[in-house]
């Protein structure tokens, strides 16, 4: 399963990566620190299928002002 992480405070700063849900900094979408806590950010998904995680993230920037970049993290190249 794959995921993705919208991050409120830099947002602009940031690539958004998408994860896989094994990878240490998602843990199936509750974050390093296994908190489940939202509050600077949200994990979306899980999305069954590479392809259909970077579908949802480019039809979702397509909705912001700002255009972030977008990448795969190291978990899923
Ligand atoms: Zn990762």
């Amino acid at each position: 399963m794959y995921y993705f992480y919208i991050n409120y405070p830099n947002f602009k700063d940031r690539t958004i990566l998408i994860h896989e849900g094994e990878c240490g900094h998602c843990q199936n979408g509750n974050g390093m620190h296994e908190s489940g806590s939202n509050e600077k950010g949200f994990w979306a998904g899980p999305f069954k299928e590479l392809i259909h995680v970077e579908e949802a993230l480019k039809s979702l920037i397509k909705l912001f002002s700002y255009q972030p970049e977008i990448g795969n993290h190291t978990c899923c190249k």
